[in-house]
């Protein structure tokens, strides 16, 4: 038998988080291994290269903060970057940062075991590498576990399928093709679009309407870039204590208050403006179902003016859900969309899928001929990536088994009886309801800060202790039980999956107050934790 090789730390995925969680613990001087599924960086940016993959937060917010020369070296082209300039970004990251050398790419970890004796993790990859080390830490992303429904027929169909999240790297070309998409969340309405300009007919499946606003999306103003990268230290601030790790920093005001004039017009600047702050018009859209149909009549009456057709405007409409409790989509040109001859909309909950044939989709009421399936159906999110890696902590409890109810952990950040184990951005930390970025940092630098002091002191392991566990799970469910998100049947809550359990994932508390508690935790040394010499 071969010797395991040995690290100070075992690092899952190379997006955003790997890649920084890398820099920071090869800075302390602790050797790491990084696996990565993908054949290279970028995580998300890495695997979703659908036509009009973009990100919805602003490019100047949505980069690393830790290295100002990076920072001020690095020219973003558009307020909001596409897919393959992110990429770009982070391969420029990679090579900046020497980081390649210490990734494996191409290869899966499948299994991981603590080992009480030794107080090691024992990490298996489907490439048949066999590495102990201390510290193992995930960062295995929150949207990266593609999820495709089961319809039947789906391997009769004779052309090819795609999901959004798995697009090829040499592209698709849907010139001339009849395309059926399956799904209208982000992925859907960003794609739609750009898809219909190709193809020779679209067909739309949608379960759920969704919500979009605008992106507005533009070059950037070289004196934009410059007053932000003049700016970065206090803006950076701003974004860390704010609730949702954006610039903008809302408005705490009531719709309810406001009178009729006074909202349309605070609503009209918002749509005016694009993108995701649309929420932040009002400080009790998220609580109120009263102020929440305000601004959630506001979009149907845009959906309205866009559409042409009145029934198909009605069937875009979201009418299930309040606004935000599912994603907020942010689009170009979505609605319009439907105003082509050669795009039509199918409402599944009408007119369910009843198979996939050779030649198309199948619902109750018509076939639906197709040359290519897109499906834009999104992701086992959260705990999708982390339960598909056989993970056993003391005493041989497995974290499929302890999680069979709901994913528990203590912040977000470890999980009761995984010992030496970190997750970045784990459910129970704002994580998806943040601009990610500031959150993965935050995570990256308190579990490097924690590593670093533990290995100062002498200190095997670190554990989450049960009460503290039991006592977060029961804030953030309090919490988000106190807002209108439990009201919809959304990816935050797993009903997105046939038997997930339904548990609000992420912490609502906001981005600001997270960092605080965390911080006051590591300073109080570590409390809620057990730490054993
Ligand atoms: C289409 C799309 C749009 C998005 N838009 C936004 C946005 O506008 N704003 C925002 O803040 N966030 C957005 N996100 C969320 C986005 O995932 C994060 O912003 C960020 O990229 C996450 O980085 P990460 O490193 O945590 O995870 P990821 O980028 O998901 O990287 C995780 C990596 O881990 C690898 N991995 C997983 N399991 C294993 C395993 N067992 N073994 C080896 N490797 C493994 C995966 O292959 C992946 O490369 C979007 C996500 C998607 C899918």
């Amino acid at each position: 038998m071969t010797p395991q090789a040995r690290y100070d730390a075992v690092v899952v995925g190379a997006g955003f988080a790997g890649l920084y969680m890398l820099h920071r613990l090869r800075g302390l001087g602790l050797s790491v291994r990084v696996f990565e599924t993908g054949d290279g960086v970028g995580g998300t940016w890495y695997w979703n290269r659908y036509p009009g993959a973009r990100c919805d937060v602003e490019s100047m917010q949505y980069s690393y903060s830790f290295s100002p020369e990076l920072e001020q070296e690095w020219e973003w082209t558009e307020r909001y970057p596409s897919q393959p300039e992110i990429l770009r970004y982070l391969e420029h990251v990679a090579d900046r940062f020497d980081l390649r050398r210490d990734i494996r790419f191409g290869t899966r970890v499948t299994r991981a075991a603590y080992d009480e004796t030794e107080h090691v993790w024992r990490v298996e990859t489907d490439r048949g590498d066999r590495v102990a080390a201390r510290h193992l830490v995930t960062a295995v992303g929150c949207l990266s576990a593609a999820r495709v429904p089961d319809f039947p027929g789906a391997a009769s169909f004779r052309g090819p399928s795609h999901h959004t999240g798995r697009w090829p790297h040499e592209g698709v070309d849907l010139t001339g093709l009849r395309v059926a998409v399956i799904g209208t969340g982000s992925s859907g309405i960003q794609s739609i679009p750009v898809i219909a300009e190709q193809a020779a007919h679209v067909t739309v499946f949608q379960r759920t309407p969704n919500y979009s606003v605008p992106a507005w999306n533009r070059p950037l103003e070289p004196e934009y870039q410059s007053w932000v990268k003049a700016n970065y230290p206090g803006l950076r601030r701003a974004m860390r204590e704010s609730h949702t790790g954006l610039l903008d920093p809302g408005n705490p005001g009531s719709a309810l208050e406001a009178g009729d004039e006074k909202r349309a017009r605070e609503f009209e600047a918002r749509w005016a403006k694009g993108g995701v702050t649309f929420l932040g018009a009002y400080g009790d859209i998220g609580i109120s179902s009263e102020a929440n149909e305000h601004a959630a009549e506001f979009v149907r009456a845009k959906i309205r003016e866009i559409v042409a057709d009145p029934e198909v405007a009605e069937k875009l409409s979201p009418r299930n859900h309040p606004l935000g409790t599912k994603r907020i989509c942010v689009d170009t040109g979505y609605y319009a969309t439907f105003n082509r001859p050669d795009v039509t909309l199918v409402d599944v909950r009408e007119d369910p899928i009843v198979e996939i044939t050779p030649t198309g989709v199948r619902t109750a009421a018509a076939e639906h001929p197709a040359d290519v399936i897109v499906y834009a159906t999104g992701y086992d999110a959260m705990t999708g990536p982390l339960l598909a890696i056989d993970i056993t902590g003391k005493g041989g409890l497995s974290l499929r088994r302890k999680w069979e109810a709901g994913p528990r952990t203590y912040l977000g950040l470890m999980t009761a009886g995984f010992p030496n184990l970190f997750t970045v951005t784990g459910p129970g930390s704002p994580s998806v309801l943040s601009n990610m970025i500031v959150s993965i940092e935050q995570h990256v630098e308190w579990i490097a800060d924690c590593v670093a002091r533990l290995r100062a002191g002498g200190v095997a392991a670190i554990d989450a202790d049960p009460l503290a566990e039991d006592a977060w799970m029961a804030h953030v469910n309090e919490i988000a039980g106190q807002t209108l998100f439990v009201r919809a049947d959304s990816w935050y809550l797993g009903a997105n999956i046939p038997g997930k359990p339904r548990v609000f994932m992420p912490y609502v508390g906001g981005v600001g107050v997270y960092r605080e508690k965390c911080d006051q935790v590591a300073a109080a040394g570590y409390e809620g934790f057990v730490l054993s010499s």
